[in-house]
């Protein structure tokens, strides 16, 4: 039963047979303040304690009709009577009585006959120490609760037998019931982490033998298998010859305490979805890599690592996939660069790397005792290496290459901002190099990146300025040399730097976005252009027109080819559009049903650079495709690379199998040109044939069936070699 601390008279039972005894307690009891219920009848006690729940019960032992250390027991069987404070009374010399009523858990006695002016007083005392009682044992509660709420818990230890006090929350704390095994210092060494044993055990030691106090932190193995940080705390007593005796502490639980300190470390420090380090934290490693450099006379490597293409990954195959790929190119990162001085120990002896994501698609590492650029490239090598190899997401698999930029401290710079520019500077140029490759920075590229950061805000003006036109390369059959088709490519005429491919500018124009703007002008002026050749009567070729993939994107290809079909008023049937194999990765159909569309305003397709890519039978299978264009990558070593002529025959045979035509493309030897119609395929593009050629060339190459070299003195095309071209068959 609770005590109410209110200001309530104190109400004692009194259960006695005898009319007279009863009087007089109630007399004496009634003069020290208390008020009083009398109850005749043993079988009424039960009841009547129930009803009036008295703060107290006198109870004799011999009463008709009960027992009464029966209804002792009885009495604190019951849930208001646990606490009650029960006095019994018994006979002066009934020591046997006595030990009954304590056996059935009666609080104190008193004898008869009564004493009765101090049975005042004797009432008085028991009620007073059972209600400190109470209140210590409420106060007990309070603190077992407190301790619990603060996953807290006391102890003592008596250095001189080794005796240990817990309170019920160690035990918790410890994972273990309490009262469940002797408690020893023992018990709480044997708890504490083997990584953390032999320093907590030098900590205790030494404030045992000299301090008055310690504090320790450490994380336990509690028995119930969880792995709890504590925090333990104590005062420590010493005897008059400065021998340590006792120990007074608490133990708390700081686990979670811990882990919410530990996920705010994270989030200042760490990328949330990689996990690696993000630029605060790497600016501290870049520092303590400085110390360690200037102390061993050795470099810091900074690779500053793009992956290629990144955004169209994003675009198409959506965030969430490009989140996972990003994830899976973290991991590789870390795996790397953990394993690197392991496998290449002969050479490079201890390179030590941390990595880090600088932003979107951008990491950095940073390497540690470098001795020379070989050691940096040897590194470089291995990430593109690792990051080259195919991830699977969620069952489609995915190419990705890096470009990686590299600068050195201090031959580049001494600070890690410059240090990290010139890294970024280098890595475009990795790009400009045709992407997967390293590269180191040099001072001259620094005016390279400025030239780029100009040509990409010369060529935003280039459409309006009417500095762009549209080269056409002829698709010739063989052996029949007849044009069996045009493609059309965007060139630049720079006011400065002269008449520039699109491969100097379509990358930078994709990157920026302004490809769609492009690719709308030449479609229009393409579409006009057949128009010409249709109203003349005299040619029509089947033109093609590449689209890039930021056009499915944007999702405004299908109107915008709806669009130039009517301005231009053509017959859609001389149209073909060029797409490249980034564009089938088709996250929610838009790509698929995009593709239907246009076909079914008559207009042919084909898949460009086949076989560098993502393509897989399925997309093939999927895409309303009329064309496969074998790249040119494959063409150039073919007559080298025996691997080359087996894919070359490969895509040819799919290619037939799918009832797709096939076209090849690069072919700049009459070797190539053989082997190529030898393996099946007829439709052949390349400079061996002609190059891209103005309107002019193209009209003068239809009309003579030939071009000479020196008519295209100021050749607007790359790499064109030069040879004798034969076009009538
Ligand atoms: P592509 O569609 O595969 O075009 C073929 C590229 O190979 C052209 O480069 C062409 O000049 C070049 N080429 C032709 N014959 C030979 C040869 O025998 N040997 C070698 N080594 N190269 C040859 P170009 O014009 O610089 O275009 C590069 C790429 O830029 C094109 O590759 C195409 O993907 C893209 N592109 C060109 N024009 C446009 C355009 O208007 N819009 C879009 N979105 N992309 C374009
Ligand atoms: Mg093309
Ligand atoms: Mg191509």
């Amino acid at each position: 039963m609770k005590y109410s601390p209110k200001n309530h008279t104190p109400l004692v039972l009194v259960a006695d047979d005898d009319h007279f005894i009863r009087v007089l307690v109630k007399d004496a009891l009634e003069s020290e303040g208390f008020r009083v219920s009398e109850v005749a009848d043993g079988r009424d006690v039960l009841s009547t304690f129930s009803r009036i729940k008295p703060d107290i019960i006198i109870l004799d032992v011999v009463m008709p009709g009960q027992d009464g250390f029966r209804l002792c027991r009885e009495i604190r069987a019951t849930e208001a009577g646990q606490t009650v404070p029960i006095v019994m009374m018994t006979g002066l010399d009934d020591i046997d009585s006595v030990r009954k009523a304590y056996a059935a858990g009666a609080t104190d006695f008193i004898t008869k006959p009564l004493n009765i002016p101090l049975i005042g007083y004797r009432i008085q005392y028991i009620f007073r120490s059972s209600r400190t009682l109470e209140k210590l044992k409420q106060s007990e509660t309070r603190l077992v609760d407190a301790q619990k709420i603060a996953n807290l818990g006391s102890w003592e230890m008596d250095l001189d037998s080794g005796d240990v006090y817990w309170s019920q929350e160690v035990y918790a704390i410890f994972g273990m019931e309490p009262g469940n095994g002797a408690i020893s210092h023992d018990v709480f060494m044997n708890a504490v982490h083997p990584e953390e044993k032999d320093a907590v055990a030098a900590l205790l030691e030494k404030a045992f033998s000299a301090e008055d106090n310690f504090n320790i932190e450490c994380r336990i193995l509690a028995q119930n298998g969880r792995s709890r940080t504590i925090l333990t705390k104590a005062r420590i007593t010493r005897d008059e010859s400065n021998k340590a005796t006792w120990a007074v502490g608490f133990i708390q639980d700081i686990t979670e305490r811990k882990e919410v300190e530990e996920k705010i470390r994270l989030l200042a420090y760490y990328d949330t979805l990689t996990g690696l380090p993000n630029r605060i934290l790497f600016h501290d490693y870049f520092s303590h890599a400085v110390a360690f450099a200037t102390r061993t006379k050795t470099q810091i490597g900074i690779l500053f690592v793009d992956l290629d293409r990144f955004k169209l990954i994003n675009d198409t195959l959506g965030h969430t996939v490009g989140d996972k790929v990003l994830k899976d190119v973290a991991k590789r990162l870390d795996a790397g660069i953990r394993k690197y001085d392991y496998i290449a120990r002969e050479r490079v002896a201890d390179i030590d790397a941390e990595v880090a994501r600088f932003a979107g698609d951008e990491f950095i590492v940073l390497l540690k005792n470098v001795r020379d650029h070989f050691d940096a490239a040897k590194v470089a090598q291995r990430i593109q290496d690792s990051l080259t190899m195919p991830y699977i997401i969620d069952g489609t698999e995915i190419i990705i290459t890096p470009s990686i930029g590299i600068s050195l401290y201090p031959v580049d710079g001494e600070k890690l901002e410059d240090l990290i520019k010139y890294a970024d500077i280098a890595m475009y140029h990795a790009k400009e190099l045709g992407r997967n490759n390293f590269q180191f920075y040099s001072r001259s590229l620094d005016t390279t990146a400025k030239d780029h950061l100009i040509l990409e805000g010369q060529l935003r003006n280039a459409i309006r300025r009417d500095e762009l036109f549209v080269c056409y390369q002829p698709i010739i059959k063989v052996p029949s040399f007849k044009i069996s088709g045009i493609e059309a490519v965007v060139r630049w005429r720079h006011p400065e730097r002269g008449i520039l491919s699109a491969a100097s500018f379509v990358p930078m124009a994709e990157e920026t976005g302004l490809i769609t703007e492009i690719d709308e002008w030449v479609l229009f002026t393409v579409c006009k252009q057949i128009k010409v050749w249709q109203d003349r009567a005299d040619q029509s070729w089947m033109v093609t027109v590449n689209v890039s993939g930021r056009n499915f994107k944007k999702r405004t290809l299908v109107e915008t080819v709806g669009r130039a079909l009517h301005s231009s008023g053509i017959d859609p049937r001389w149209l073909k559009l060029e797409i490249t194999e980034g564009v089938l990765i088709d996250k929610d159909g838009y790509v698929v049903s995009a593709l239907n569309s246009i076909k079914e305003m008559g207009i042919r397709l084909a898949l460009d650079d086949f076989g560098t890519g993502y393509s897989s039978l399925g997309y093939l299978r999927k895409f309303p495709l009329d064309i496969l264009k074998i790249d040119k990558s494959f063409v150039k070593d073919l007559l080298v690379d025996p691997d080359c002529v087996s894919i070359t025959t490969a895509i040819i045979a799919l290619a037939r199998s799918l009832k797709l035509d096939i076209i090849a493309e690069g072919v700049e030897t009459k070797e190539q040109m053989e082997l190529l119609l030898e393996t099946g395929c007829e439709k052949q593009q390349g400079n061996y044939f002609s190059p891209p050629l103005s309107l002019n060339d193209l009209e003068e190459f239809v009309r003579n069936g030939t071009i000479r070299i020196s008519d295209r003195s100021n050749d607007e095309s790359q790499g064109f070699s030069g040879l004798a071209v034969p076009v009538t068959s």
